[in-house]
């Protein structure tokens, strides 16, 4: 693929309602703060959220949508198992699905993993330093050794979920816990990234090297092109089997 892909940021939008402290950091909306620098970067960005009709994930919407971005919650029951059926079935098609922080927990990632996606975690204004593990892999270009945010929520290990076909990088807390922080997927034609760090009360993504990795990853994301595949039964062999 030559342009870049066109990506959809979607959030629950709703700490960002209700809490006065989340509004001062993300008052556009936590979907804003991720798109914006996309936008910047030249992507076609689209937004959508829970609130809207089919939560913003129409059939047309994911036509148009190469990579889904996904920041949910508190909300995760909310979501209608019907667009969870819809996204996993892109995914498998080959659309790609950036899956941040607490989305460890959305439907859609469980459904994608298999696993309890569960984990240990901490608020406590701790210090997370992630460290490149994969030096070679294009999500990481661009980035030193190791960049640091000054204050996050702890994720710590074990992490449930299926070891990932690459892992990119690994963060360490202060509290001593350690977390894999970048971890790629694929499922199908499609490929998955989850990215830990984004705390609804913290400025995480205003930070310029996680906005790096975002930017990388959504490019890594973008479907690859290969060959749409079919199933099924086969009376008519490609060769004579007699
Ligand atoms: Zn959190």
């Amino acid at each position: 693929m030559t342009s870049l892909p066109k990506v959809t940021v979607w959030n629950e939008f709703r700490h960002e309602k209700s809490d006065a402290a989340v509004q001062a950091i993300y008052p556009r909306g936590i979907h804003e703060a991720v798109a914006e620098p996309l936008r910047q970067a030249g992507f076609p960005v689209r937004t959508a959220t829970l609130d809207e009709p089919e939560h913003g994930l129409t059939e047309a919407v994911l036509d148009e949508t190469d990579v889904l971005v996904w920041w949910g919650h508190r909300a995760h029951p909310e979501v209608r198992d019907e667009i969870v059926d819809r996204v996993q079935a892109r995914v498998l098609g080959g659309m790609g699905l950036l899956v941040l922080h607490s989305g460890h927990f959305s439907k859609v990632f469980k459904r994608l993993m298999g696993t309890s996606c569960d984990l240990k975690w901490r608020e406590a204004e701790e210090r997370e330093r992630f460290w490149v593990v994969a030096p070679s892999h294009p999500i990481t270009a661009g980035l030193g050794e190791y960049f640091e945010l000054p204050q996050e929520e702890m994720y710590g290990e074990f992490f449930d979920i299926p070891a990932p076909d690459e892992l990119v990088l690994v963060s360490w807390f202060q509290g001593g816990e350690v977390f894999r922080s970048g971890c790629c997927y694929s499922r199908g034609r499609g490929r998955i990234f989850y990215f830990r760090p984004g705390h609804e009360t913290y400025p995480t993504y205003y930070d310029a090297n996680v906005q790096r990795v975002i930017a990388n990853a959504v490019r890594w994301l973008a479907p690859a092109g290969g060959p749409v595949v079919t199933f099924g039964h086969r009376p008519q062999p490609l060769e004579a089997v007699t």
